[in-house]
């Protein structure tokens, strides 16, 4: 149930970024999950529907990619995956060895989100630092 703190922040950064782009809605969302963060697919949808209600990334589509945990060998430079759930796994494949270093596994960003825009509600315009000089009311 750890996902909710993190799914806090994401669905912040999501709605913010979709904001920014002056979105209507945001239609989908791709997360990189990295294996060692252990979430489960119903609780990271479940939290996400319910932490963005409201938001213009309530109906947004989330998909999760995946990313396992490797670690590479310090004797040898073997890449391989390590099954953490597994107390006897860890030594390397090619030399036995159980000195390693983490690869990938602890990802956790969100890759982009994709938006749908407002025809009534176009993309602000910058501020340019001149507005209501025109007129030259003194
Ligand atoms: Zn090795």
């Amino acid at each position: 149930m750890h996902e909710m703190a993190y799914l806090r922040r994401i669905v912040d950064a999501v709605v913010d970024a979709g904001e920014r782009q002056g979105a209507a809605e945001v239609v989908s969302v791709r997360l990189v999950v990295g294996e060692l963060r252990d979430f489960i697919d119903k609780y990271v949808f479940g939290y996400f529907k319910f932490l963005a209600r409201g938001t213009i990334a309530e109906n947004a589509e989330v998909v999760l990619q995946r990313v396992p945990f490797t670690v590479q060998c310090r004797a040898c430079g073997t890449i391989y995956h390590f099954d953490f759930r597994d107390a006897d796994a860890g030594a390397c494949p090619t030399c036995g060895a159980h000195d390693f270093e983490l690869r990938t596994g602890r990802e956790l960003r969100v890759d982009s989100v994709v938006v749908r825009g407002s025809a009534d509600h176009p993309r602000a315009p910058e501020p340019q630092g001149v507005q209501g000089k025109a007129a030259g009311r003194a």
